[in-house]
């Protein structure tokens, strides 16, 4: 699966840091941890010792195929210039995280198709090799007791793992395919917004034969579809609202500052005076030293009191990058998303002048506003 940093996608918290490969970081989520567990206890007390462990390597030897299928993904996005900073493996599967999608419809579909790619390639690397292999019994080939019937095994959910894959629904693989050959014809808010339709319907469709009959992972999977393929729509409908659009005309240009000379005290008293919860703090010409943003304000206040001055406390946003009022509001937001923080302050080209602050909010306001104004226009046209 892979999935570019949107501005509403969840961080995979919970995650441990295990290797970094070629720049990307594998990071495995301590529920992983909690599935190995339970395979390992529920095998040994139903099979014993030897079958447990023959499982408990099987389930780590296919999640090392699913991160081959990650790499595979990774190295389809290098060819294009994107990087992926970060693998992150769940107990249901792996996700890449691009840096962003391809933007042409050709490019992410060699970029989804990648992955699925690897496990035919595994599968059909186990396939020769087992051709060679005097033939087993079928029991002996169900039951994973030996090299032979392991690899075999090992075959088979490689090629399921090809099927799941490329169902044809967010956020799977498939669904991507499915909106890049739609975006070959279409544009690509329109064929998003078909491929997300044809993703939930087929999510309904599998999670009420998830409930018929009673087959609870069919419904998690069918439930996981059906957000996935919300939120793609939504990063998609933000695209396209964003596409073409200066940063001048989402930010904010009345907000408040705070001198170097202002304590946790005054800013509190700013925080609740207003609706604005992240300060610019600039020194005695204007120039801009730093953001003070409000979870940092109210953590070092329960712990430095009032009196604190505030530069102890601000942070460098965006550290590397300057956002001009010129800029692309869609690059804006990806920094914006890069960033720890939820406010990112707006400056001119030349002289650097603080001129305003980008936020989430005003970006989620503005597009709120924008397609109210053009229900408004399609009205006045009817
Ligand atoms: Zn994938």
């Amino acid at each position: 699966m892979v999935r570019a940093a949107t501005l509403f996608s969840f961080n995979m918290k919970w995650s441990i840091h295990f290797v970094t490969i070629a720049g990307t970081q594998v990071r495995v989520h301590i529920t992983f941890f909690l599935l190995l567990a339970f395979i390992w206890f529920s095998t040994r007390s139903a099979h014993g010792q030897e079958a447990a462990l023959w499982t408990t390597v099987f389930v780590l030897a296919l999640f090392l195929c699913v991160l081959l299928h990650e790499f595979g993904h990774v190295f389809a996005a290098r060819r294009y210039g994107i990087r992926t900073p970060e693998i992150t493996l769940l107990p249901i599967g792996g996700v890449a995280h691009l840096e962003r999608m391809p933007r042409r419809p050709a490019h992410e579909l060699v970029v989804a198709i990648a992955g699925p790619l690897v496990n035919v390639a595994i599968a059909g690397l186990l396939f020769l090799f087992l051709r060679t292999q005097p033939p087993l019994g079928i029991e002996e080939a169900l039951a994973i007791t030996s090299p032979t019937s392991f690899l075999m095994a090992l075959m088979v959910v490689n090629l399921w793992l090809v099927v799941f894959n490329m169902i044809p629904a967010f956020p799977m693989d498939g669904g991507r395919v499915l909106r890049a050959l739609l975006a070959i014809r279409l544009d690509y808010g329109r064929a998003t917004a078909i491929a997300a339709t044809i993703g939930q319907a087929l999510a309904l469709v599998g999670g009420l034969i998830g409930f018929m009959y009673f087959h609870p992972l069919l419904i998690l999977v069918a439930i996981f579809i059906f957000l996935g393929a919300g939120q793609e729509a939504s990063a998609a409908r933000l695209q396209a609202a964003t596409n073409g659009l200066p940063v001048s005309s989402a930010m904010m240009t009345r907000f408040r500052t705070l001198h170097r000379g202002h304590t946790l005290g005054d800013a509190i008293d700013f925080l609740l005076q207003g609706s604005q919860s992240d300060f610019p703090v600039v020194d005695e010409t204007g120039d801009l030293r730093g953001m003070l943003m409000r979870a940092d304000l109210v953590r070092a206040l329960a712990e430095h009191g009032r009196g604190h001055p505030v530069t102890d406390v601000m942070v460098d946003c965006p550290a590397d990058q300057v956002i001009t009022p010129e800029l692309g509001l869609t690059r804006a937001l990806e920094i914006l998303h890069a960033s720890p923080c939820n406010s990112v302050p707006v400056l001119t080209e030349d002289d650097r002048r603080l001129v305003g602050l980008l936020t989430r909010e005003n970006i989620g306001e503005m597009i709120m506003i924008n397609s109210a104004l053009n229900r408004y226009r399609r009205h006045q046209a009817e």
